[in-house]
């Protein structure tokens, strides 16, 4: 029997993996110029970590682990996000001992135990940045144009900007306690999610995708009326730098993060065309998620991306990632013993100077090996046969004009070099 791989995971064959680094090529770019660095964490942690990184009371921790004991008796998760990995690796190797702000990306997979379906899977791609070490609200808004940077470069169609500020633990409390009076009367029309957030987790109501509990909520009271003076003048600035970018936004204020660690700015892009797995960036700031890994107070802001969910708004649209496939050099030889012989030492030569080559690995005919070098887009085919062997040159087809020369094979590599595309 033939064994599939696990639900909601996916091989990513040649035609697509192209497009996958073309996008990675494209996102560390953009990392150099806005001036991130890499930071490459272990797939696996002490679960204890995303419990106090990612919130015990959040969907991630209560449902979408991947938990196991490891045969020294620990409890090991596979990581389900990479910010709290950041923040511990922020901390175990002192960056703070660095020159702040320290501004880090990463990239790799993350895995939920979800649902499985269109642009959700359990083991899924991320990349994302984090920056360390300061509280300026053009840090958030440095954070936000680094993702829309990228989705206008991908030419990516009716994207959506939403911003928020969730205050801060001064400010919070007093909203916290206005949405419990709010939703108490409807507890019980509630979904059971959003009844259990009641207690702790208030805010998330606001974001609950079920239909009755977004009806219920419409009426909520607005944090905007809640604010701190910190907060309020904060948000305003983070609003005149995305102003200034000429950065298109909507304020969302239902659009939150119920943790206490989560402060002031909040945002995140959707992509209408692709329904209901529409997020395909989130972030924001997080002062106090370094204090609650038991570090120092320390200001950090950022936002985690769904690669998959790239392609899915890519796909139907003309594709920035469309990747350009063919080779050099096809070398079409014969398959007597010693032109193989050559041939093969003629191909390695052209791979040495660079060119991408190929060359016959059976014992098809001329006619074979032509047809394979158009299969293969090759710019050149590069016919070696029994003259060209015994006149040491070999000949030259350009495959998209027809036109043929013979070049001496010492000038072989330099004449593709220079002639191809
Ligand atoms: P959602 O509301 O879609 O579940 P989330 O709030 O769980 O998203 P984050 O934890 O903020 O998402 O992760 C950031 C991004 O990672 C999301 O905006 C999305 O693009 C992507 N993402 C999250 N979960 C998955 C998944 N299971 N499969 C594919 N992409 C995902
Ligand atoms: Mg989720």
């Amino acid at each position: 029997m033939v064994i599939s791989r696990p639900r909601g995971t996916n091989d990513f064959l040649p035609e697509v993996t192209g497009k996958w680094q073309k996008l990675e090529a494209m996102l560390r770019e953009l990392c150099r110029q806005y001036g991130y660095q890499e930071i490459r964490t272990p797939i696996f942690e002490e679960t204890e970590l995303f419990n106090r990184g990612v919130g015990s009371t959040t969907d991630i921790v209560q449902k979408e682990m991947y938990t196991f004991s490891d045969h020294g008796g620990r409890s090991i998760t596979l990581r389900p996000e990479n910010t709290a990995s950041a923040c511990r690796a922020y901390l175990e190797n002192k960056l703070y001992g660095q020159i702040q702000p320290v501004k880090l990306y990463y990239m790799g997979p993350m895995f939920r135990y979800e649902k499985p379906q269109a642009g959700r899977f359990r083991q899924f791609h991320q990349f994302g940045i984090e920056l360390f070490g300061t509280e300026d609200p053009a840090a958030d808004a440095e954070v936000i144009c680094f993702a829309w940077e990228l989705y206008r470069r991908l030419q990516i169609k009716n994207l959506q900007l939403k911003i928020n500020s969730v205050g801060c633990p001064h400010c919070r409390p007093q909203y916290k306690q206005a949405l419990q009076d709010f939703f108490r009367p409807h507890l019980n029309e509630l979904c059971p999610s959003c009844q259990s957030r009641f207690e702790r987790n208030p805010l998330r109501i606001l974001d609950c995708k079920s239909p009755i509990c977004q009806e219920i909520g419409n009426g909520a009271p607005l944090i905007y009326d809640f604010l701190c003076e910190d907060c309020r003048d904060h948000f305003q600035q983070v609003q005149s730098f995305l102003n200034a970018a000429g950065i298109a936004f909507e304020l969302d204020p239902h659009m939150v993060r119920g943790l206490d660690y989560y402060t002031k700015t909040a945002f995140e892009i959707q992509v209408a065309a692709i329904g209901a797995q529409s997020a395909v960036c989130g972030g924001g700031r997080y002062d106090g998620l370094i204090e609650e890994l038991g570090g120092e107070p320390t200001p950090a802001v950022g936002f985690a991306l769904g690669m998959e969910r790239i392609f899915s708004a890519l796909a139907g649209q003309s594709d920035e990632l469309e990747t350009k496939d063919g080779i050099d050099a096809y070398i079409i030889s014969s398959s007597a013993p010693q032109l193989r012989a050559a041939s093969f030492a003629l191909a390695n030569t052209l791979r040495s100077a660079g060119l991408s080559t190929e060359i016959e690995l059976g014992k098809k005919s001329f006619k074979a090996q032509m047809k394979a070098a158009d299969r293969f887009h090759a710019a050149f085919a590069v016919i070696f046969g029994e003259d060209e062997f015994a006149q040491g040159t070999a000949a030259v087809k350009d495959m998209s004009s027809g036109e043929q020369i013979n070049i001496p094979l010492d000038e072989l590599a330099t004449y593709l070099c220079a002639h191809r595309q």
